[in-house]
């Protein structure tokens, strides 16, 4: 299921054969549509579209294009709107410096008002910001005060805006001008956004994908557009789908929340094994606790799956080129479950890695990497730090200081029986690469770098 964030269906296009469209929308699986309103009419339109059809909701706001032509009784008619139950954002609003259809500063002004007005309401802003960067992240840092949240609507901006913008805790939206091909900018300044914080949005009737370019868009168009994220974030469709989907459920409240305890979970062409959330570690960056998704799969298990329970998960291993046990915790805490369930994969040829904190064998009291022999292609082990004390800060391992020691011997004995071992670090500020990397030299085996918060 995915979610069309932003669409005018209230717009006349629509005026013959929204059935149609709506129908197709559901054809393509567009789940829930969110319908902004650009004006008090339109959104009395939306918020009548979405008393009317179960899988519309609506947002209401007055288009920057419009700013100057709402008057005080229009806006208090527009407040009362907020209150609608299936009212989930306040806008469109924001700054349109491009046409420049209002004077600069009614469209600064009514966006304060819509700011305040999402605010009083706990209701996320939909922004439209059209060479107007500078003033509207202005405006959203004045109104910055915990409670700021929504999204920029039909990103054009570049890398260095989107941070920002980002830095706000807003979500970016892409319509389907980033499938066009001359939209590389925007393509590479999408890169730079993390793909927890990006929303699905067609902005129908206008700017429909390539494809379908110069035509009437509509919300089965999304269908265009995910290819095209799905390649510049590197994952597969189905991965753009349940991530954007979490996405705006997260900041809308629509849709349903991604069901916890997840046993096996699949990103791009992998499969992922969670089978604890214990760990001997407490890691400064781990967010096991804090926030346990990983690409929009919820990981924190009610229980621990037997192997039996876990095989029958798993199903069908030839659908993946490879099964990583990698969860919210660390696998060599079952290491016979572990073990049983490499066991299956092996006899049915698939390769299999581990993902691992090191520390196995003071986990299970004793060396273990005899026991992975056969059973494992790849190991990838956190290093984490070049010193045992640097190890104890950011690590916390429940062994102290005699986690460092145990988690270089554990690298060494893996070597001898694993195919592949790969150390990684996260890239925190006050580890030192160069010496982790020198470590790993040393120790013959591959290095890698794993970026803070990316996860999956
Ligand atoms: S080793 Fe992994 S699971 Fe354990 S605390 Fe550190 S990051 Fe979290």
């Amino acid at each position: 299921m995915i979610i069309d964030t932003h669409a005018h269906l209230d717009f006349p296009e629509y005026k013959i054969d929204l059935d149609a469209v709506l129908s197709r929308a559901k054809e393509a699986h567009v789940g829930y549509i969110i319908n902004v309103g650009t004006s008090l009419t339109s959104s009395k339109k939306s918020v009548a579209l979405a008393n009317q059809f179960k899988n519309i909701y609506a947002s209401i706001g007055i288009h920057p294009h419009d700013a100057s032509k709402i008057s005080e009784q229009d806006w208090q008619t527009l407040q009362l709107f907020a209150k609608e139950s299936k009212v989930v954002a306040i806008g469109e609003t924001g700054l349109d410096y491009y046409r420049n259809r209002s004077p600069r500063e009614e469209q600064q002004r009514m966006f304060h008002k819509h700011l305040d007005l999402a605010k009083d309401h706990n209701l996320p802003v939909i922004i439209h910001c059209r060479d107007a960067s500078e003033d509207c992240l202005n405006i959203l840092n004045s109104h910055k005060n915990g409670t700021l949240k929504g999204v920029v609507h039909c990103f054009s901006g570049t890398k260095e805006t989107a941070e920002r913008f980002l830095d706000l805790g807003l979500y970016i939206s892409f319509t389907g001008t980033i499938t066009f091909p001359n939209a590389d900018a925007l393509r590479e300044a999408a890169k730079t956004v993390p793909v927890e914080r990006i929303l699905l949005e067609t902005d129908s009737p206008f700017l429909a994908p390539q494809g379908k370019r110069g035509e009437r868009n509509e919300p089965s168009y999304l269908s265009f557009t995910i290819p095209t994220l799905a390649n510049i974030y590197g994952l597969s469709i189905k991965d753009i789908e349940r991530i954007t989907t979490f996405n705006a459920y997260k900041l809308f409240g629509i849709g349903e929340s991604e069901q916890g305890g997840k046993v096996a979970y699949a990103i791009r062409n992998s499969l992922y094994i969670n089978l604890t959330n214990r760990c001997s570690n407490m890691c400064t960056f781990c967010m096991r606790e804090t926030y346990p998704i990983v690409k929009g799969h919820h990981l924190t298990l009610q229980r621990e799956p037997t192997a039996e329970e876990v095989i029958q998960t798993i199903g069908n291993p030839e659908e993946y080129e490879e099964v990583v046990f990698c969860g919210y915790g660390e696998p060599t805490e079952r290491l016979d479950v572990l073990i049983t369930v490499a066991k299956f994969l092996k006899s049915r040829g698939k390769r299999v890695r581990l993902d691992t904190n090191g520390l196995g064998d003071l986990i299970n009291g004793r060396p273990i990497a005899q026991e992975l022999k056969g059973l494992i292609d790849t190991i990838c082990i956190s290093l984490n730090a070049e010193t045992a004390e640097k190890y104890e800060e950011i690590c916390k391992s429940v062994f102290g200081k005699r986690a460092y020691p145990a988690l270089i011997q554990f690298i060494k004995d893996a070597k001898r029986v694993v195919p592949n071992v790969q150390v990684s670090l996260v890239d925190i500020p006050g580890i030192d690469e160069e010496k982790c990397k020198q470590i790993a030299r040393e120790l013959g085996v591959d290095f890698r770098i794993r970026r803070y918060n990316v996860l999956g």
